[in-house]
């Protein structure tokens, strides 16, 4: 048997974040396996996760506080000196032009949302609430319409993919991407059972699409024809569940009347999906007893993308398929991980602040602009913009131009590089972390992690670095005010709320950084050196008392438990588990209390919806004549994952991220598979290595994520591997209500490269993996 222990925690691939056991010996993860004991994963592992060793160990960890030179370069400082400094320039800032003219761009990576608490308890004290993060940049059309419709911005749909018996997947490849916990289980068993069936609906044969009963090929921007084409059919043939519709929702004859004015043959046409498919579609969409409708960037990040999440709503609506086993329902929540803010604007700008967050596509703008409430400074924490926010070259610009910017994060990543302070922290394996994207319904879970490798000597885990920033900056009270509230907590629960609640009575202004308050009192008394999870006391009586009878169930608690103890329970619960402990399990018939309207209605019929369906003109589907290609901007792969992995040692395939094409469109360019080509948008130009791939339709071409980012070599140098895609990306090209940028749709064009420009990249790929292999 292999020497060294074994641990619990959660992968940080993706955000179902699975429950796995790690191999550490002598301060190294050495293996990965899946969790059986995780009540949510049970086991379940994919690829990925068996690589989480190449994001715990690499060459590019930060070490050392740096302060950028005057000639771009960096010296390393103590970290007194970074707190005291930072500190000074932030209060300078706040002073010349308020706590507004600063943002938090970030706050948490895929299931790491410890240190987004206390960054944004630290944005609040200075007097800010502007905070850009990747949920701006994928989700907050949908989150737009669940507002209207469900009355909160913060009601969001579940999945019970476990129990459907019709499986609709729209612009998701569930067995690459998962995005739902044990995916290819699921698949597998809908493939094998002949009751089950599956939809997909995507332009290319995915290898989810290889499994689907029905695959809709839609053309590439199509969707919102594709859809509405459905739902008119839908309507029109009378296939819509009438009694859930008058039971349950209100506005349902405007929307009848929008969706009969559809030319049902010209939009199907328009989205390259023959009538015949359609009608086969809708009719088992009629004959299914339970369907769930999974969704993700491809329409989420598709032209129309607003208008797709409202028409993706409908059809579940149409067809009734919500609130019961097998379909769509609400979650309830241990705390939302995002807000509502409905009708609020960003005065720089003038875009609607959706959820409580800017688009990141707003952000060159936002700080651009001459708006006398332009962004000054931005506090960058475990987030990438230089590489994941749309048109790279603005938002380098931008990030050079601020008065302030301060990067928290693990590596020197692209936007550290550009920042005036770098503040390394702690990796996810090395501190007490949770995830906040629980989305499970009827039970729901949650995962307390504690750190399972000693930090890296010099970093500090975020609440260290905002306890610091926040005395410095006096919005924190000092250890001796704080002792007696750490002496009621080693006391008793009950002793320590009494005295937290008188504290914050007479130390207004400590509510802000509540988060921190708690971290340095109850925080320093719970086990495992789970301090960093203390804020999460708050928001566990707060979910015991929104649903007190789905945390009694959950909890196996008897009836007569009052709230605030039950509050307490579920909080002991979740801090003295390592595999994670289910918070809330609710009858399917309490969906209806988790919708925000008064009444517990589904609004139907959503303004400036049913009008933009109204307007949507066939004619303008496709791709313009200058840049004929459509290519899809951060397509998920089998080693792939977001920003998180900077060895590119750890991919076992694509190691140059190739952009993938259909065979004849790349022969009739002339080039051959594995060519070197030029991908040309408006804003810029990629060199990437191309790679036919039979699965994908004329004129459609895909980039990966993950990519572009810098690792150095063992001399020093640092050299990027990949395509940094958002240098093709253009910050205008974005859904009107919600920003959020059509990634899925990028015009360019592609070109030939000369045989001696060629041979430069071949070059510099075999060097980056040749030094990755030799490092
Ligand atoms: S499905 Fe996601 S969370 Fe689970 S092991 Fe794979 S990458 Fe990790």
């Amino acid at each position: 048997m292999a020497p060294g222990t074994w641990h619990k925690t959660a992968c940080n691939l993706c955000y179902v974040n699975c429950g796995i056991e790690v191999l550490v010996n002598e301060g190294h993860i050495e293996k990965v396996r899946g969790d059986r004991s995780s009540p949510k994963s049970q086991g379940y592992l994919c690829n990925k996760a068996a690589r989480i060793p190449y994001y715990a160990h690499h060459k590019d960890r930060l070490t050392t506080p740096l302060r950028r030179r005057a000639d771009g370069g960096f010296d390393a400082i103590t970290w007194d000196v970074a707190i005291t400094e930072i500190a000074e320039r932030v209060r300078d800032l706040v002073d010349r032009h308020g706590g507004k003219s600063l943002a938090l761009y970030g706050g948490g990576g895929q299931g790491n949302h410890a240190g987004g608490a206390y960054a944004n308890a630290f944005l609040r004290a200075l007097g800010s609430r502007h905070v850009f993060n990747a949920l701006s940049q994928e989700k907050t059309g949908d989150f737009w319409i669940n507002g209207h419709m469900f009355g909160s911005q913060t009601c969001h749909t579940a999945e019970d993919v476990h129990h459907c018996d019709l499986l609709f997947v729209i612009g998701a490849n569930p067995w690459i991407a998962h995005g739902f916990p044990n995916a290819r289980d699921h698949l597998n068993q809908i493939r094998k059972d002949p009751a089950r069936k599956l939809i997909v609906v995507d332009p290319r044969r995915t290898e989810t699409a290889e499994m689907a009963d029905l695959h809709l090929a839609v053309r590439p921007g199509a969707d919102a024809f594709l859809l509405g084409a459905l739902l008119a059919t839908l309507v029109r043939s009378d296939l819509i569940d009438h009694d859930f519709i008058n039971e349950h929702t209100v506005g349902v004859a405007e929307v009848r009347e929008a969706l009969l004015e559809i030319p049902v043959e010209e939009w199907a046409a328009a989205a390259e999906i023959s009538m015949a498919d359609i009608e086969r579609c809708a009719a088992m969409i009629a004959a299914a007893k339970a369907m769930v409708v999974r969704v993700e960037l491809g329409i989420q990040q598709g032209v129309n993308s607003t208008l797709n999440s409202y028409l993706e709503k409908l059809l579940i609506m149409l067809s009734g398929s919500f609130g019961r086993k097998g379909t769509n329902q609400l979650h309830s929540w241990l705390q939302p991980l995002w807000g509502n803010s409905p009708g609020q604007k960003f005065a720089p700008t003038g875009d609607e602040v959706i959820a409580g967050l800017l688009p990141p596509n707003i952000f060159p703008e936002a700080v651009l602009s001459d708006h006398p409430d332009r962004l000054r400074g931005v506090w960058v924490d475990s987030s990438n913009p230089a590489n994941t926010a749309s048109n790279t070259k603005a938002v380098e610009r931008a990030l050079r131009s601020l008065e302030l910017c301060v990067v928290v994060d693990v590596a020197m990543t692209e936007t550290a590089q550009l920042a005036h302070y770098v503040l390394p922290a702690s990796s996810q394996y090395e501190k007490t972390e949770f995830t906040l994207f629980n989305f499970e319904f009827p039970t729901n879970y949650f995962h307390v992690r504690a750190g399972v490798l000693p930090p890296l000597e010099g970093t500090l885990p975020e609440p260290e670095i905002y306890t610091r920033l926040a005395r410095a900056l006096g919005y924190l009270p000092g250890d001796n005010a704080l002792a007696p509230l750490r002496e009621a907590a080693k006391r008793s629960r009950s002793e320590f709320a009494a005295a937290f609640r008188a504290f914050m009575g007479e130390n207004p202004s400590a509510a802000s950084v509540a988060a921190l308050v708690l971290y340095q009192t109850l925080g320093q008394t719970l086990p495992d050196g789970t301090a960093a999870a203390a804020p999460l006391w708050n928001a566990a009586l707060s979910c015991a008392k929104r649903s007190p009878q789905a945390v009694r169930r959950a909890l196996g608690a008897p009836d007569d438990v009052a709230d605030q103890a039950l509050g307490d329970a579920l909080f002991d619960a979740m801090i003295a588990t390592r595999q994670g402990v289910a918070v809330t399990q609710h009858e399917y018939d309490e969906v209806w209390s988790l919708i925000g309207h008064p009444d517990r209605k589904i609004r139907l019929a959503v303004p400036g919806m049913l009008e933009w369906l109204a307007r949507l003109d066939p004619e303008s589907a496709g791709a313009p004549r200058e840049f004929p290609f459509m290519l899809a901007a951060g397509q998920r792969r089998m080693f792939n994952a977001n920003q998180i992995f900077r060895d590119p040692k750890w991919r076992r395939d694509d190691p140059d991220g190739a952009l993938l094409i259909n065979p004849a469109d790349l022969s009739e360019l002339g080039a051959k598979d594995g060519d070197w080509i030029a991908v040309e948008s408006p804003v810029g130009r990629l060199i990437v290595r191309c790679k036919t791939d039979g699965s994908m339709r004329r004129g459609q071409l895909a980039l990966p994520h993950g990519y572009g980012q810098a690792y150095p070599t063992p001399s020093g140098e640092r050299l990027t591997n990949g395509p940094r895609i958002n240098l093709l990306t253009e910050s205008g090209n974005r859904d009107p209500i919600a920003g959020t940028p059509y990634h899925k749709h990028v015009a360019v064009r592609l070109s030939l490269l000369p045989d001696h420009e060629a041979a430069v990249h071949q070059t510099r790929s075999e060097r980056i993996h040749a030094s990755a292999a030799a490092g």
